[in-house]
């Protein structure tokens, strides 16, 4: 990567706290890369233990500092001397706020405070950012079974807050990185990401285990008719690090997912693998009318009623082909998702 004695790039992770960015700080441990984190609070450390424990089993250097993204405190400080970007960082909440401009604001202006320090900085070669297929494939009025690339953007005023608030930021770092004078300049990649699933670094489930995690408790009695393009984190984790690393993802957007597939299917999965072993994970078929009588009461669920019958229908052949980018088999990516929980206490030993 670098010639010998000359020290390895240094990559700032944001959001380094959160499950993505976890294992893109492994990933690029593992590859010799020097990685500061940026967390909202370094006194949370319930939130950085297990990056800390990371960093020293691999031996690799890594360095946490404080930036909220709702704040222009700690952002120049955060990038300076780093070759590389990945701005991973953005609200992720599982039910649908209030007011959407809690997820938008600090989606957006978070965005452009760390896009700013990259400017100033000048040492900052590349960002890779991640964005979604929440970002691509939401809110099209026309052709609902049409396959979604890179060429698509969600219509963000047919969105729920979290969509939109992908899409917009996403729109909005593009239009920053064109408009940069030719001597703030620095390249932008990014990586659309499906429903992440796979290992957990630590205790906490975060947003897109909660499906899992709730299978698994049998929390639900049945499986709502809805599905998504799955992925596993590692394999995302990958792709930023190629996206970092290959001069042709330069001015590019990968979406990174597979197949769609229902929650019925996934459930059927962690059924065959963790029944056997006493848990009661339920296969069935949630109707609609019950699914909507739960809404009221669970948040969740009446996130997901907008979401009943849909598929979500994308195309990672860009990644493959550009980035030499892999999926493994989505069964491994539930297993690991629950043996993990398991592991990690999130649902209980049986
Ligand atoms: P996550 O575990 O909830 O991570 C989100 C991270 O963003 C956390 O580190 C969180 O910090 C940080 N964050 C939130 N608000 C912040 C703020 N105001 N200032 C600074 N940091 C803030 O979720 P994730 O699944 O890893 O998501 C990471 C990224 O991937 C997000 O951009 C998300 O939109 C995107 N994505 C996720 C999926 C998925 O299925 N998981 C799919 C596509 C795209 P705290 O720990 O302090 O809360």
């Amino acid at each position: 990567m670098t010639a010998a004695n000359e020290p390895s790039p240094l990559v700032l992770v944001t959001g380094a706290s959160g499950y993505i960015a976890g294992h893109c700080i492994r990933e690029l441990l593992e590859h010799g890369y020097r990685v500061r984190g940026t967390v909202r609070s370094l006194g949370d450390s319930r939130k950085t233990e297990h990056l800390r424990r990371m960093a020293t089993t691999l031996g690799g250097a890594l360095e946490l500092v404080e930036a909220d993204l709702t704040s222009d405190r700690g952002w120049r400080e955060a990038v300076a001397g780093c070759t590389y970007v990945q701005h991973v960082a953005s609200p992720f909440p599982a039910e649908v706020p209030k007011d959407e401009m809690e997820l938008i604001r600090p989606a957006v202006d978070g965005a452009t405070r760390v896009l700013e320090a990259c400017a100033e900085t000048g040492t900052v070669k590349r960002v890779v950012m991640t964005s979604s297929v929440a970002a691509v494939a939401f809110g099209h009025t026309d052709g609902q079974s049409a396959v979604r690339t890179e060429a698509d953007w969600s219509k963000a005023e047919n969105c729920e807050a979290y969509p939109k608030s992908k899409t917009l930021a996403e729109r909005a770092t593009w239009d920053f990185v064109k408009a940069l004078p030719h001597e703030r300049r620095f390249e932008l990649a990014v990586i659309n990401p499906g429903f992440v699933l796979g290992p957990l670094l630590n205790d906490d489930q975060g947003t897109s285990g909660e499906l899992i995690r709730k299978l698994m408790m049998r929390e639900m009695p049945a499986c709502p008719e809805i599905g998504f393009a799955p992925v596993d984190v590692r394999d995302v984790a990958l792709a930023h690090r190629l996206a970092m690393e290959r001069p042709e993802a330069a001015g590019n957007r990968y979406i990174c997912a597979g197949e769609h597939i229902w929650v019925q299917d996934i459930a059927k999965v962690l059924a065959a693998e963790f029944n056997p072993r006493g848990y009661r994970v339920p296969t069935g078929r949630l109707p609609y009318w019950l699914m909507w009588i739960i809404a009221r009461f669970d948040k969740a669920v009446r996130l997901a009623l907008g979401f009943v019958g849909r598929t979500e229908l994308v195309s990672a052949a860009k990644a493959e082909r550009e980035l030499g980018w892999m999926m493994r088999p989505v069964r491994e990516s539930i297993i690991d998702t629950a043996r993990t929980m398991i592991e990690q206490g999130v649902v209980p030993a049986r």
